[in-house]
């Protein structure tokens, strides 16, 4: 890589100014733009106002089921969501703390304010990064790559490749009732020359939409008719590095509709864009509007409404659950209706926004696209929706962007390493039909794919490629050297069963010893429980203790999951040319043919997955590879 980054007055000869340039200051351009900077790239991130770097255009709050995996990946990956969120974090839960270890959710509620001070500050700590602040309107394209960008303003910036992260803002339309502005974000005007040279370029675009609900004056709230929900006393946080909170901790609150509030809307109900037909795009099915809701379920009485404070020092409130797109004087009636609500004042009337997306099939697993080199797409231009979702997908992007942009070869995820795998593969090879979100539905590998083995996972991952900081390999090397020495110890304890039983353990009087390693694999057998037998397991850090008790709870179910995950990267492993003419191929029908030439799968793997690609068929091109003898080593 070339040395240290300069702030340049671009356009001023040939030589390069930057190996990559990210544009778009979202969650997919700043983990984008942090992912090339410290892989070396001297790397600008050109976006709208470097004082909107790092907003949550909607709900103040990160992680979930699934979406809390994405940000342990990315945190794992040494990216910055998770250790943001972590400085921002003003409550924090574990959902499904019940459930098994594989759908266990991190999440948090975020201070908006802080959750944009902790971004802005990591990215201004981060070397080798430039941030320029314009709207970039076209695509620099020469000798068949992307080249650089042209800003609204006249500027021409040159780099070795381009990341796009527009978010919602290409050709974004804002609806509030009857009313239409031409908008990326409320009060933020739309990128729209990007878009035409997209279209020009060949791209597939299509159009989504989705909303957010009005925000509430806290100070208007009667809290005493909502139900207060705290958050969890020992806090899990996002990052690997993180060990305490440092925001100060406060509660949610929750409400709910009545039918009072159904009456008004669906009394309304053809004011809204959505129903009137001013709006033809599809939005997130399941995040639907309130207006949705009460349609499509008709007989539900009320509908949960989580009253989230938008920070320590903002008496601004979120409600979740009732984003509309309906007129401001709906919104302000049914608002009345729910219980807290009767006397608040609306801050900010909720919206909903079409904007245009670029077909996620134009895209490599890498996330370059296919049509035009140099040029990778992240985060809700890719037809995703959520925070988390952008910033995995901007991590990989900046990630390749910098590999490509110096002559590297690309890094890819599969499904079986990570969620980040789950959603790249489910983008390039099935595209989307409406905006995508991760659930742990999505992956077939969830019991591997945990959210506490992330960096298990991908910290080698990233250390290879060269994305991991000193402080991260020193924390990770630690904690495996602590695992390993804990597996090694637990394996070193034993006692007989009698011994087992006298101890209050269920185990069966064989005579037989089994090490603690053993008894840990019981459903009632915890280390805490094993202290009692073996003081020494009680000096275990409860990091490690957690990586014990799972492994060995779930060592039989694991087991047979690595074996159907040597099976899957076998067939991932066959290789499918880039050039392949699929006509020549013997034994496909023509339709096939036809579609595996749209998607252009890369492997074998990602052709099974395409719908309408038949067992068949998968025979047909396996015999064709193996003839070319295109495998490569898993
Ligand atoms: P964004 O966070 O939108 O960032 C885009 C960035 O690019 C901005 O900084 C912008 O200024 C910059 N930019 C755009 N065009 C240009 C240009 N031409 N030149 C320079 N800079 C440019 N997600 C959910 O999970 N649940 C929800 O309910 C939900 N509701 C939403 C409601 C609304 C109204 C909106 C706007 C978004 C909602 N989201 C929701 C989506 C969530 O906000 C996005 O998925 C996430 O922010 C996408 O991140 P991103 O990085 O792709 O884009």
């Amino acid at each position: 890589m070339p040395g240290p980054d300069v702030t340049t007055k671009q356009s001023q000869s040939d030589a390069r100014a930057y190996d990559v340039i990210v544009v778009g200051g979202g969650h997919a351009g700043c983990e984008a733009a942090a992912a090339a900077a410290r892989v070396g790239a001297r790397t600008a991130l050109v976006t709208h106002k470097a004082a909107t770097i790092g907003e949550m255009s909607c709900n103040p709050a990160i992680g979930g089921l699934g979406k809390g995996h994405l940000v342990r990946e990315i945190d794992a990956l040494d990216g910055l969501m998770g250790r943001v969120a972590d400085a921002a974090g003003i409550q924090f839960r574990l959902l499904n703390r019940r459930k098994g270890p594989a759908v266990r959710g991190p999440r948090a509620q975020a201070d908006r304010a802080l959750y944009r001070a902790a971004m802005q500050d990591a990215l201004a700590h981060t070397e080798n990064l430039t941030i320029l602040e314009g709207g970039v309107e076209d695509l620099v394209v020469e000798n068949g790559r992307a080249a650089g960008v042209l800003t609204g303003d006249g500027r021409l910036l040159r780099a070795g490749a381009v990341v796009i992260t527009t978010g919602t803002f290409l050709r974004g339309l804002i609806h509030i009732g009857e009313k239409k502005i031409a908008a990326g974000r409320v009060g933020e005007a739309p990128a729209l020359g990007l878009s035409d040279r997209f279209v020009a370029l060949g791209f597939a675009l299509g159009r989504l939409k989705t909303g957010t609900p009005p925000r509430l004056d806290g100070r208007t709230i009667d809290w005493t008719a909502t139900t207060e929900q705290p958050g969890d006393d020992d806090p899990v946080f996002f990052s690997f590095l993180t060990t305490t909170a440092t925001a100060r901790q406060i509660p949610c609150h929750i409400t709910t509709t009545t039918t009072a509030t159904h009456h008004i809307i669906h009394d309304n109900l053809t004011r809204s864009p959505m129903y009137s037909g001013q709006i033809g795009s599809v939005g997130p099915r399941y995040c639907p509007s309130i207006e949705d809701k009460v349609v499509r379920f008709a007989d539900k009485a009320a509908h949960q409404i989580f009253l989230e404070p938008e920070g320590l020092n903002d008496d601004t409130v979120y409600p979740n659950g009732i984003s509309t797109s309906l007129p401001e004087d709906v919104q302000d009636a049914f608002l009345r209706t729910i219980p807290g609500l009767e006397n608040v004042r609306v801050i900010r009337p909720g919206y909903a926004i079409e904007y245009d997306y670029v077909d996620p099939r134009e895209l490599q697993a890498t996330l370059e696209t296919k049509r035009l080199p140099g040029l990778f797409l992240a985060g809700q231009i890719n037809g995703t929706t959520g925070y988390e979702e952008a910033g995995a997908q901007g991590l990989l992007a900046g990630l390749n962007a910098a590999r490509a942009a110096s002559g590297g070869d690309g890094v890819f995820v599969d499904r079986a390493a990570g969620y980040l795998g789950v959603m790249v593969d489910d983008l390039v090879t099935r595209g989307v039909t409406e905006p995508y979100r991760m659930f742990t539905s999505r992956a077939e590998y969830r019991l591997t794919l945990r959210a506490d083995n992330a960096d298990q996972r991908l910290t080698p991952v990233g250390l290879a490629a060269g994305c991991v900081g000193g402080a991260r390999a020193t924390a990770f090397a630690g904690k495996m050297e602590r695992v390993a020495a804990a597996k090694t110890l637990a394996g070193s304890l034993s006692l007989s069963s009698s011994a087992a039983r006298r101890a209050g353990l269920a185990v069966s009087a064989d005579g037989a010893h089994r090490t603690a390693l053993e008894l840990l694999a019981y459903p009632d057998v915890t280390v805490q429980r094993l202290v009692g037998i073996w003081p020494a397991l009680g000096d275990l850090s409860a990091d490690v203790v957690e990586q014990l008790e799972i492994e060995a709870h779930y060592a039989g179910y694991l087991d047979r999951q690595s074996a159907d995950i040597v099976a899957f990267r076998k067939d991932e492993s066959l290789v499918l040319p880039g050039d392949l003419d699929f006509a020549a191929v013997g034994g496909l029908s023509n339709e096939v043919q036809g579609l595996l030439a749209r998607h252009r799968p890369a492997t074998l793997g990602a052709a099974s997955r395409i719908a309408g690609v038949t067992p068949a068929a998968l025979v047909a091109l396996l015999r064709h590879v193996r003839k070319g003898g295109q495998r490569l080593s898993a």
